[in-house]
């Protein structure tokens, strides 16, 4: 037997440490029977430096770690995230806008409230009938107050956060609390055995590091699982047009300012604008498709939608390449965050795949080289299947456009542009919307059904529905449209406005 011992993980960026964070807090009780974590990271290659929305399940990965929230936001600049909101993406007018809010349709497990909304509703846009968090976006509060505990949460929350800090508070609580080496050197060369398996990474400045298991988290260079193993790239720039983005950080005209509880996506004539309010700054940045614009067009536009803020500060351009390697494990190397793949950052996809790859490597460490194969086949079926659901949820925010005001979404709509399986899943919408019993739930989903309901209905969606089908639970539906409206203005009048929460958290703690 060869036992798995040695774990080497390759890249500090914010896949790195959060794979190494994870592992290491899992495997912590086998240290004393030798299993280490190592990271090595070049120092003079730098984090890409962006990714500044999250799911919500960074909550339960940061707190099973033995992460502080309260540290968090004080070390990373964090804020709320209760979801987002995307305006002009349907008919491009002015008014144009919904939301897709982290929390759950009131209900959602016993009664889907999809069919009573589209026979008439109460007037109110899909979200606003079902649920919250529209509302308390739209006020500007937080999800929680002063003494709600670590990590909980009145109203779903995931997290903004400056990615330029959060790979280094990451990298002290790993190297301080949990026992990870960290090694800065650059890697030369990836030394292979005959079998094709690494025996050993070649640095520059440590010479060689040997290991069990290398984990690629080098970006989007692959070094291991990319340039050394051979494992080719599977584009799909043919369903995801967009290959540029534009970043520029603002600050924010006064320390008192308003600071938004959801990410905004505006949709542009060729991409979309992200918009992210941290407390001592917004990240902002133009997402596009350089076949349907020029970089001047879509930098001209980028300014013009932050207006005379953007006067005098420098843009970033950050080409990015839609698509996934075709395997991720693959002997004993696996890929994690851009190393493994990229995909438009429009729902905040990457770090939460992250998060679900390092749970799933920490949870079915192979014990020795002779299981790993198997692990590898697993982890393989479940990594493929949970990028195509995210590609076709991505492709979902295009398709449903209305708008045809320019080539890039005209192209869009293209049947042929739309994966076969997304098809299918409008098709069948047509006549019975996703809820909860949905097939959705064969592994850890990143985005549950609920997801599907708040962009399809957002988008205006018609599902038909059979007056029959609404008899049934029609009074259990109106309690439950009531008692939303209830929890909405309960929320409303006891959450705090969300610049106040957070100075309070940066002063007081939570
Ligand atoms: P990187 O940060 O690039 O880290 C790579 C590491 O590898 C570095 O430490 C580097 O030093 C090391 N390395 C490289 N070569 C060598 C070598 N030869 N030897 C040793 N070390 C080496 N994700 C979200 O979830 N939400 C978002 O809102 C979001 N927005 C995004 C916006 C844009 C424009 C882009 C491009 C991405 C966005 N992402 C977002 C994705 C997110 O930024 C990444 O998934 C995340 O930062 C993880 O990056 P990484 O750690 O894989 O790679």
């Amino acid at each position: 037997m060869h036992p798995v011992r040695n774990i080497v993980i390759v890249g500090g960026g914010t896949a790195g440490w959060l794979t190494a964070g994870v592992i290491a807090a899992k495997h912590l009780s086998r240290s004393a029977a030798g299993f280490t974590v190592t990271l090595v990271e070049s120092p003079n290659t730098p984090i890409i430096g962006v990714g500044e929305g999250t799911w919500p399940t960074l909550r339960s990965t940061l707190a099973r770690i033995g992460v502080s929230e309260t540290d968090l936001f004080r070390e990373c600049d964090a804020s709320f995230k209760q979801g987002a909101k995307f305006a002009r993406w349907t008919t491009g007018t002015a008014d144009d806008a919904y939301y897709h809010p982290l929390m759950l349709p009131q209900g959602f497990s016993q009664l889907n409230l999809v069919p009573h909304w589209l026979a008439g509703g109460d007037g109110r846009s899909f979200c606003d009938m079902v649920c919250p968090q529209g509302r308390v976006c739209d006020d500007g509060l937080a999800p929680k107050t002063i003494t709600t505990p670590e990590y909980e949460a009145l109203a779903n929350y995931a997290y903004h956060l400056d990615a330029g800090k959060f790979a280094p508070f990451l990298q002290k609580h790993c190297c301080e609390k949990l026992g990870v080496r960290h090694v800065r050197a650059d890697v030369r060369e990836v030394l292979l055995k005959e079998d094709g398996d690494i025996r050993a990474i070649l640095t520059e400045q440590a010479g060689e590091i040997e290991g069990d298991l290398f984990v690629d988290c080098t970006g989007f260079r692959s070094l291991l699982l990319g340039e050394a193993l051979g494992v080719p790239f599977k584009s799909c720039s043919d369903v995801l047009f967009c290959d540029t983005a534009l970043a520029v950080q603002i600050p924010y005209d006064s320390e008192i300012s308003p600071i938004a509880s959801h990410t905004i996506s505006t949709a542009q004539p060729a991409g979309w604008i992200w918009d992210i309010g941290l407390p001592t700054r917004r990240g902002t940045g133009h997402v596009y498709s350089s076949s349907h614009i020029s970089d001047d067009e879509a930098e001209r536009q980028l300014r013009a939608y932050i207006g005379p803020a953007a006067d005098g500060l420098a843009v970033r351009k950050i080409g990015i390449r839609s698509g996934h390697r075709e395997t991720f494990w693959k002997g004993n190397c696996v890929a994690v965050g851009l190393a493994a793949g990229f995909l438009e950052p429009l729902e905040s996809s990457a770090i939460v795949l992250i998060e679900l790859s390092a749970k799933m490597i920490a949870e079915q460490m192979p014990v020795c080289r002779e299981v790993m194969d198997v692990v590898a086949a697993r982890f393989n079926a479940t990594t493929h299947y949970r990028w195509g659901r995210i590609i076709d949820f991505l492709k979902l925010h295009y398709v449903l456009t209305k708008r045809e005001d320019s080539d890039f979404w005209r192209d869009n709509v293209r049947p042929e542009t739309v994966p076969d399986r997304l098809q299918d899943l409008l098709l069948l919408w047509k006549y019975q919307s996703p809820w909860f019993h949905d097939e959705f739930d064969r592994v850890e989903e990143v985005f549950p059904p609920a997801s599907y309901q708040y962009v399809l209905y957002g988008m205006d969606f018609r599902t038909e529905v059979e007056p029959e089908a609404l008899a049934g639970d029609a009074r259990q539906a109106d309690r439950a449209v009531r008692e939303n409206i209830t929890h909405t203005e309960r929320l409303r009048a006891s959450l705090p406005r969300h610049r106040e929460l957070i100075n309070k958290i940066r002063t007081h703690g939570l």
